[in-house]
């Protein structure tokens, strides 16, 4: 078998081996079915259980109450972006956005097309690279968006901002399920599944039962969160694959012990590298202020872009990739989500240490 190298790549990420080897060993034909995942309808009574196992297993995984739904979509978090406004904005409302990031910008700039919307605090000013000091909130708000951890700066909230009475809306595509929350503080989170959950093409939502009934008639069927909740996900063919494999991922983080265990793994491996970045005498320097760091996707920046070039080849070269930061950053990023293995954090680690000797 081909040998695997590490991959540190923002999203579609490393997944989980056992999944991949599943995945691998079941696609020709799946146990009990005799017919490819790829090749059954969704609906199918094998389909049918591959999805509520997958609900299921998530709903235990996260512990996420009765009166909320689970759907999964297609179109990526950046659907998101438009059909949050489109369901939960009514006309002569407005809603508060919390932007930390390129991805909270990416929200506001669609919510904006559809409606009237604030920024209740924005980091630009330090191409963010913290969280807001304080909050300028409409306590009237249809509700407030903010992205838990914004995958391009590295930053992520270490817990939810107060909201007050709006509704709580959270972008969190690139931390999902790598530690453990308490659900009943959001009105409404979503995630692209490609980092931790799975491979591109599901997009998860979760929503409480109460904003489906703020859902306005007549809009497009498969943007009205009321029609995709009614049919279970299956108003039409959903994204099956996608679905399937975010199912065994699921399986896999109980089977590792849950989200306690899985973030206390996280954050070991992002101890490892931000020691290593914090005890470099500067020549590794990271974007994110401490308190916010993200412990999915460590950003750093070295002595100069020429460095870092060459940092990123030599790296690739040796087996590390995926590294190159983002443009808006610079630098490198290393994206370390919940099925990266610690001892490829500790390789970088090594190799860190050697190339600041050779180009000191
Ligand atoms: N939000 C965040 C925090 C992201 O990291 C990304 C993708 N990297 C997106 C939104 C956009 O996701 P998608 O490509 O699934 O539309």
């Amino acid at each position: 078998m081909t040998e695997r190298i590490f991959n540190f790549s923002a999203g579609p990420a490393v997944l989980p081996e056992p999944v991949l080897q599943q995945a691998q060993r079941d696609l020709f034909a799946l146990p009990g079915v005799g017919m490819s995942v790829l090749e059954i309808s969704h609906r199918s009574a094998a389909f049918e259980q591959i999805i509520a196992e997958a609900e299921a297993d998530l709903r235990k995984l996260i512990g996420i109450p009765d009166n909320y739904k689970v759907l999964f979509l297609q179109g990526g978090a950046s659907m998101q972006f438009t059909m949050i406004p489109m369901n939960l904005l009514a006309k002569g409302a407005s809603a508060d956005y919390i932007l930390t990031g390129s991805w909270g910008q990416g929200a506001i700039k669609e919510a904006r097309k559809l409606g009237t919307v604030r920024e209740a605090a924005t980091t630009a000013d330090t191409n963010f690279n913290r969280l807001p000091a304080s909050l300028n909130l409409d306590a009237n708000a249809a509700y407030l968006h903010f992205t838990s951890n914004e995958t391009i700066f590295g930053v992520e909230f270490q817990d939810e901002p107060e909201a007050g009475a709006p509704p709580l809306v959270c972008d969190m595509s690139s931390n999902f399920i790598s530690r453990p929350i308490d659900v009943t503080k959001y009105a409404l989170i979503y995630a692209g599944a490609q980092k931790n959950a799975g491979p591109a093409g599901a997009t998860i939502v979760i929503i409480r039962d109460d904003l489906l009934e703020r859902v306005p008639e007549n809009l497009p069927a498969m943007l009205d969160y009321k029609n995709l909740a009614k049919n279970g996900s299956m108003y039409n063919t959903p994204p099956c694959f996608a679905i399937y494999i975010c199912g065994l991922v699921f399986k896999w983080a109980l089977n590792e012990g849950g989200l306690e265990k899985i973030q206390a793994r996280n954050a070991e491996k992002a101890k490892v590298l931000y020691d290593a970045i914090d005890g470099s005498d500067n020549y590794y320097r990271g974007h994110a202020e401490k308190d916010c760091r993200s412990l999915m996707n460590v950003t750093f920046r070295l002595p100069n872009e020429d460095f870092e070039k060459k940092f990123v080849k030599e790296a690739t070269a040796a087996g590390l990739d995926g590294l190159k930061g983002h443009r808006s950053v610079g630098g490198l990023r290393a994206s370390i989500y919940n099925a990266f293995p610690k001892a490829g954090v500790e390789k970088l680690v090594q190799f860190m240490s050697e190339f600041r000797k050779n180009n000191g």
